[in-house]
């Protein structure tokens, strides 16, 4: 059974690995490059490795760890390197306010460029602490000063309360 939703991984957690379905899969079919099809048209390979992956019951952790860390090498979480590069643009622009929630909760989470902004505005909008914001963003304090102003002074309306970034964070803070 395929996972539904990836579980918030932490930057550099790698204990799905232990349930990688293609650990198993390339020692019974003895082929180490069974998800490495060569650069000429491996058709055969990508079939059996992505009927393997369809199967993975971490596919779509081990898809959204390898566009995280841009793994541009064999078949990973179902897609070939062609196919991953196709939904790069989207994954990076996703925003998942259960991951800055996370994030905000201090799990080393990787946020993309609009999870990031979310979490400015969420902070722009409440008492979050200035060093808990730097340590979260890996930035300075005065970069987090210079970026809380910036979104206060914009057209702000008034939502950061009662965002999903908000709601997650307090559900996060209460559990
Ligand atoms: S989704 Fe595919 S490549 Fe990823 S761990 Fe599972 S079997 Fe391996």
């Amino acid at each position: 059974m395929s996972e539904e939703r990836p579980a918030i991984r932490a930057r550099g957690d790698q204990t799905w690995q232990e349930r990688a379905a293609c650990a198993v899969a390339i020692e019974v079919a003895r082929d180490p490059d069974l998800f490495f099809p060569g650069t000429v048209a491996d058709d055969e390979r990508i079939r059996l490795a992505k009927g393997i992956c369809s199967s993975c019951t971490v596919r779509a952790t081990c898809l959204e760890a390898a566009l995280e860390c841009r793994d541009a090498v064999g078949v990973r979480g179902g897609l070939t390197e062609a196919e991953r590069r196709a939904v790069r643009h989207s994954f990076t622009l996703r925003c998942d306010p259960d991951r800055v929630a996370a994030a905000l909760a201090g799990r080393d989470v990787h946020l993309t460029t609009p999870e990031r902004q979310e979490l400015i505005r969420w902070a722009a909008a409440s008492n979050t602490s200035i060093p808990l914001l730097a340590s979260v963003l890996k930035i300075s304090e005065a970069h987090v000063k210079k970026l809380l102003r910036r979104e206060r002074r914009s057209d702000v309306d008034g939502s950061a309360g009662t965002s999903s970034t908000g709601q997650a964070a307090r559900q996060t803070a209460a559990a």
